[in-house]
């Protein structure tokens, strides 16, 4: 707990606001931002007590009188005011430590890795909530848990998705059942190396004990050589091979038994698989039973915009994965699906190359391309042979690729560029999308 500090938050994110609202209670606080559009908000911190201060020079109105930074975790790990705080001392840390500090005694399951933190994050939950256990989902979810620190009772479970600059300032935070799902070379503009990254990755381990438990990917080489020296005990998801939790003959299987034959879970692909195995090593922790888990996965549509199932018409399957803003993302939507898919491209141009799509479109009948991208798009699909059609925007889009359709295609949205061309977020674009979709009936 903090009592009677002077605090400096640095970052009026969702994070910032709401960890300056629980330290205002009880210290003084001033939060910063280069930039803020919304004064309500302002407004309504200052009503707190809250000294907001809008600078580009925030280094300006810090000193060595405040106890402690807290710094938003998408502020560079080299921003002035970081490295003046650790001249003088001051500790430098984040949201969720801030959270960690006002807990009573609960239990945390921590998700963290390059994909699938949301996926695998939500899905455990729905296991634990579904089993009746007194669960909160937080984190990097876009949940904050200063938000919900007057809601938690001792021994609730929370479950906490922590991104990796999440991690980079957590300090006591112990997470009593860590994942860590996967690792690829992204944020090295942030971390500088792909070691750095790795090597943050394993802070989500730091205060763990032998009582404490490690989910890891058995089928991720990176994965197991960087989690060896673990003090916590190990256990082992794969896709690939045996494991704790493995596939084998079309059902997944824990502890010798049949936990979900694969036909029954809704969501698609070998790596939404892997979460599910994640989240059920999860639940198995709880002791969770098979029956609760099959309820839950038979119902799970998956998360919204990551290859979420949104309708069955007229024999057709719409799927919205507008958060697949890069073609790696793509690709793994694409290696979901066997069936005929007519496939929705485009976006903001930021001069990537489409090429790394192509040995994955063998059973992509039809690419229709809208937005910035689209020329780009047509001529990527023109130099390889594929059936390509040319629109305006996302509305003009799906309705192209309903009319090329037949019965027992998929209809894919999984642009493989940024949405700011023509929306604000990937998550207005899917919105739009299965308001369009909506619309054809
Ligand atoms: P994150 O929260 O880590 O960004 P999400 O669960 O939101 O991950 O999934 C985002 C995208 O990452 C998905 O649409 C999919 O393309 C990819 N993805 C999800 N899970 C995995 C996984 N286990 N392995 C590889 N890629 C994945």
């Amino acid at each position: 707990m903090f009592k009677d500090k002077k605090i400096f938050v640095l970052g009026l994110g969702k994070s910032g606001k709401s960890v300056a609202k629980l330290l205002a209670k009880d210290n003084h606080v001033l939060i910063t931002d280069v930039k803020c559009d919304n004064l309500d908000e302002v407004k309504e911190l200052e009503k707190l007590g809250i000294n907001v201060i809008i600078t580009k020079d925030q280094i300006s109105i810090f000193d060595d009188s405040y106890d402690c930074v807290v710094k938003n975790p998408g502020v560079k790990i080299d921003h002035p005011v970081v490295l003046m705080a650790k001249k003088f001392n001051i500790p430098v840390i984040t949201e969720l430590e801030v959270a960690y500090r006002y807990l009573p005694e609960v239990k945390i399951v921590g998700i963290t890795g390059s994909n699938g933190k949301t996926t695998t994050t939500t899905i455990a939950y729905e296991f634990l909530k579904k089993a009746g256990l007194p669960v909160h989902l937080a984190g990097n979810i876009g949940l904050p848990l200063c938000d919900q620190i007057d809601d938690i009772k001792k021994g609730d479970v929370l479950v906490v998705e922590i991104s990796s600059h999440q991690l980079v300032n957590l300090d006591k935070f112990k997470v009593d059942v860590a994942v860590l799902t996967n690792l690829f070379q992204v944020h090295l503009d942030f971390f500088g190396t792909y070691e750095k990254y790795k090597l943050n990755k394993l802070r989500i381990f730091n205060n763990q004990d032998e009582n404490s438990l490690a989910i890891l990917n058995k089928g991720d080489e990176e994965v197991c050589e960087l989690t060896k020296g673990l003090k916590a005990k190990k256990i082992y998801f794969s896709s690939k091979g045996e494991a704790d939790i493995y596939i084998d003959n079309g059902s997944i299987i824990y502890n010798h038994e049949k936990v979900v034959e694969l036909s029954d879970i809704r969501v698609k692909g070998i790596h939404n698989y892997e979460n599910i195995m994640a989240a059920i090593l999860v639940a198995k922790e709880f002791n969770i039973s098979n029956q609760v888990i099959r309820e839950v996965l038979n119902n799970f549509a998956g998360v919204e915009h990551r290859i979420e199932f949104v309708t069955k018409l007229n024999g057709r399957e719409f799927y919205n994965d507008s958060k697949a803003t890069n073609v790696d993302s793509t690709i793994t939507a694409l290696k979901s699906f066997d069936n005929e898919v007519v496939l929705i491209l485009g976006g903001l141009d930021r001069g990537h190359s489409f090429d790394s799509l192509l040995p994955y479109l063998k059973h992509v009948k039809h690419i229709v391309c809208y937005g910035e991208t689209k020329d780009r798009i047509k001529k990527f699909a023109d130099e390889n042979h594929i059936d390509v059609t040319v629109t305006n925007n996302l509305e003009e889009a799906t309705h192209a690729a309903y009319n090329i359709s037949l019965e027992g295609d998929t209809i894919l949205l999984s642009p493989a560029c940024a949405s700011w061309d023509q929306y604000k977020s990937f998550e207005e674009r899917g919105d739009e999308f299965k308001k369009i979709v909506s619309s054809l009936v």
